[in-house]
C-alpha cells in the first residue's frame, strides 16, 4: 500500500494535501472532542457560535484564550514536516487545511489555505482590522489581558478569526481550494472525517477530474469509499514511511 501511494505521489505533477484534526493529534492539539466534549460544563458547539458571542463575549473569549494557550505550546509533528518537505521537493503544490492550529505554517508550508481560519488571528467585528497575534508578538500580552479585546482602529469588539458553527467558510479560501482541487492530479487526504461540506467536496473534485486520492487515517472516513489507496495508520507514522519510499523512487 505504501509502495503504491509512493509511486502515485512520485509520478504526480500537481499534488495537493487536504488535512483535518487527525494530522495534529500527535502534536497534542486538543480537538473539540479531545476534552470529553466539555469545557466548564459547556459544549464547544454552544460556545463556538455567533449567537454565543453576542450573548456572552466574555465566556467565548475565555474559552478561546484557553484554547490559544493550549495550542501555542504544540509543535508540528513528522506529518506536518513531511508535507513541507514535499512542497520543497516540488511535488506538493499546496496544503488545504481545516485546522486552525497554525502547525502547517510553523512546519514551513508556504502555500497554505486555511478553510477555518487561524486561532492566533483576531479580527474586528465592525471594520477590516485583523491581527496575527503570533506575528505581532502580542500573544502573551493578549492572553493576560482581563478586559474584552477591542479594535485599535475603531474600538469595536475583536473576535477570533475562526469559522464558527453556522458560519460559511471564507469565500476566497474556499474558491482557492476548489481551484486547486480542479487542477490537482492527486490529493493526499490526512486525518479528516470527510463528512463536513463544502470542504469534503475537495477530494471529490480531484477524483471526478481524473485525479488520484490517497487517504491516511487510522479509521475509515467519508473519503475512504473514493480513495485509490487507503493507508489505515496514524498520520506521523504513515508520512514517515511514505517519505522514505518517495525519496527512494526519485533518488
Ligand atoms: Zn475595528
Amino acid at each position: 500500500m505504501i509502495e503504491e501511494a509512493a509511486k502515485l505521489l512520485a509520478r504526480s505533477r500537481f499534488a495537493i494535501a487536504f488535512t483535518g484534526a487527525g494530522i495534529s493529534a500527535e502534536s497534542g492539539v486538543p480537538t473539540f472532542r479531545g476534552f470529553n466534549g466539555l469545557w466548564k460544563k459547556h459544549r464547544p458547539e454552544e460556545l463556538a457560535t455567533p449567537e454565543a458571542f453576542q450573548k456572552d463575549p466574555y465566556l467565548v473569549w475565555e474559552f478561546y484564550k484557553w484554547r490559544m494557550d493550549l495550542i501555542k505550546s504544540a509543535k508540528p509533528n513528522r506529518a506536518h514536516y513531511a508535507l513541507a518537505e514535499l512542497e520543497e521537493m516540488g511535488i506538493l503544490k499546496a496544503v488545504i487545511t481545516q485546522n486552525v492550529d497554525d502547525l502547517h505554517r510553523e512546519a514551513g508550508t508556504r502555500t497554505l489555505i486555511e478553510l477555518h481560519g487561524n486561532i492566533f488571528r483576531v479580527r474586528c467585528t465592525s471594520c477590516n482590522y485583523k491581527e496575527n497575534l503570533k506575528g505581532s508578538g502580542r500573544l502573551e500580552e493578549f492572553l493576560a489581558e482581563k478586559d474584552l479585546p477591542r479594535c485599535p482602529d475603531c474600538g469595536s469588539l475583536l473576535r477570533p478569526d475562526v469559522v464558527w458553527f453556522g458560519e460559511p467558510l471564507p469565500r476566497r479560501a474556499l474558491h482557492e481550494a476548489f481551484r486547486l482541487a480542479e487542477r490537482a492530479d492527486l490529493v493526499l487526504v490526512i486525518g479528516t472525517s470527510g463528512v463536513v461540506y463544502p470542504a469534503a467536496y475537495i477530494p471529490q473534485i480531484v477524483k471526478e477530474t481524473g485525479g488520484k486520492v490517497i487517504e491516511i487515517n487510522p479509521d475509515e472516513s467519508g473519503i475512504t469509499p473514493i480513495a485509490d489507496v487507503f493507508l489505515r495508520c496514524p498520520a506521523g507514522e504513515a508520512m514517515e514511511k511514505l517519505m522514505r519510499r518517495v525519496k527512494g523512487l526519485i533518488g
